[in-house]
């Protein structure tokens, strides 16, 4: 069998490994346009903020470690398209410009996504953070100490990780975190924990930008200037037009799946591009999968497909795709969108619906949301938890949950997953048998707290 895959990174490469594994006299080529494999770009926040030096720690495997495995590797080759019908794809190599055809038996698309407005970064003084090349030229910038002012357009996972990073790098005395929407935390939770995150970030002296409609971006000579207007008066942007100089731009919007090189064939795609996937990972063109950034994925709450750009989901579903070619039952029963991130001291979480979601898709829901302390208050790192549940409102069932705390107190947002996949009730997150020793819980474990006083709320 010959499996092509398009893309060499978090997913592409697990499929890869993975169906090396599985059937190995499988011919399977990877093609990737850029000059690396098996890039972490997680870690890119925390490179660019010096919490490590050394860059291979961000790559899982080198080209010839994978090649060692009899995996054919082609890096700085780009696919241009796909012919479904022939089952061939035409590929350039980007080092001479030769392009070739080249057959296939099944194919994975694993072309991950860009981010979006890409196209207004001028990698000077505008950028967004994806490859390691993004990575280099924001660092080579703060090297000439050309850094001392950072906005960032965006204030979801990557912008807050971001904040985190530049706040570590002592030359930076500005930094400006900007956002259309109303609340820091709306990309992530709920309202609820938005005057917790705020306070932080001031305590950080981070100007904070909200209900900020950007108009337009001018590259000067020596930085940007953003000028934006609002209409809210409880943000660091008191007029309703403003500008806002710095002299970087990060811009950290959200990812638009690469598939437009795909559009000649009839994929079923989500509206915003996303191929759409079956729970192995199978689009609706024969011997064509697609995973991770590119595809879709099943949402197990609100019980349709979604997008969710996310390593956890790109690697679950590189497997199940390998084993599915490779015939061994598998199936990824779906995402409840699990994820969780730090900014400065706080760490935010979440696995299932927040209230937002649950509204925008019409799931009835109770919430109850509960401040308790993450451990005793005589062991030193004691701090504030607050912790909001979803139930289904005839049954109990957890239908989401999420936290907000400090010192490790985030990991709590695993129990909680378990609890939405598993539909426990909040009467047996109540109960449940939490351990306890003095440094890391209280008897009644902070989860506990959560379940008895939504279960208490229900019997009212
Ligand atoms: C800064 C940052 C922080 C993140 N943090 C987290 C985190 O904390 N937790 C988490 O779960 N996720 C995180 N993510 C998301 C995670 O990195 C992605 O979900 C994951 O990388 C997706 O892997 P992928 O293989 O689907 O796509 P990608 O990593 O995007 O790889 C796709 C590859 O396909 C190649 N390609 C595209 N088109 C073609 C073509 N036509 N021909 C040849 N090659 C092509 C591209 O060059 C690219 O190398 C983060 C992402 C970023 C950018």
């Amino acid at each position: 069998m010959k499996v092509i895959i398009i893309g060499a990174q978090g997913g592409g490469m697990t499929a890869a490994a993975r169906l090396k594994r599985n059937l190995p006299s499988a011919e399977v080529i990877v093609y990737d346009s850029i000059d690396y494999v098996s890039f972490g770009a997680c870690g890119l926040p925390y490179y660019i903020g010096n919490f490590f030096d050394n860059e291979k720690n961000l790559f899982a495997r080198t080209v010839e470690e994978l090649q060692n495995t009899g995996l054919k590797i082609f890096i700085k080759h780009r696919v241009l398209s796909v012919d479904e019908k022939a089952q061939t794809l035409t590929v350039k190599n980007l080092e001479n410009g030769q392009k070739k055809v080249e057959n296939y038996d099944k194919l994975i698309i694993a072309s991950g996504a860009t981010p979006r407005d890409f196209e207004i970064c001028n990698n000077t003084n505008t950028f967004t953070v994806k490859t390691l090349y993004d990575a280099h030229a924001i660092k080579d910038k703060i090297a000439k100490g050309e850094v001392k002012s950072v906005s960032i357009l965006g204030a979801g996972f990557i912008g807050l990780e971001l904040l985190e990073a530049f706040k570590n790098i002592p030359s930076v005395d500005t930094i400006n975190i900007i956002d259309f929407k109303h609340s820091l935390t709306s990309n992530i939770l709920d309202d609820d924990f938005e005057e917790a995150l705020e306070k932080e970030l001031r305590k950080h002296n981070i100007n904070i930008y909200l209900k900020a409609h950007v108009e337009k971006i001018d590259n000067t000579g020596k930085g940007v200037q953003i000028n934006a207007h609002t209409n809210n008066h409880n943000t660091d942007a008191h007029h309703e037009s403003f500008t806002i100089q710095s002299d970087i731009l990060i811009v950290s919007k959200g990812f638009v799946p690469n598939t437009h090189f795909l559009d000649n064939i009839t994929f079923k795609k989500l509206p915003n591009g996303a191929l759409l996937v079956d729970r192995e990972g199978r689009t609706n063109i024969a011997n064509i999968y697609a995973i991770g950034d590119c595809a879709s994925v099943y949402h197990k709450i609100i019980k349709h497909d979604v997008y969710i750009p996310l390593a956890t989901i790109a690697n679950k579903m590189a497997r199940v795709a390998a084993d599915s070619i490779a015939g061994i039952p598998s199936k990824f029963t779906g995402s409840i969108g699990s994820s969780m991130l730090k900014v400065l001291d706080v760490e935010l979480g979440k696995t299932g619906l927040t209230e937002y979601e649950a509204k925008k898709h019409n799931i009835p829901y109770n919430k109850t949301f509960v401040e308790d302390y993450n451990h005793t208050n005589y062991y030193p790192g004691n701090a504030r938890v607050f912790m909001k549940v979803l139930t289904n409102p005839d049954t109990g069932v957890i239908i989401g949950g999420q936290i907000l705390g400090k010192n490790g107190t985030v990991l709590r947002i695993h129990a909680l997953s378990a609890a939405v996949e598993k539909g426990l009730t909040v009467e047996e997150l109540g109960m449940l048998d939490f351990a306890y020793a003095p440094p890391f819980t209280r008897t009644w474990e902070a989860l506990n707290i959560l379940g008895n006083v939504a279960s208490a709320k229900k019997k009212v």
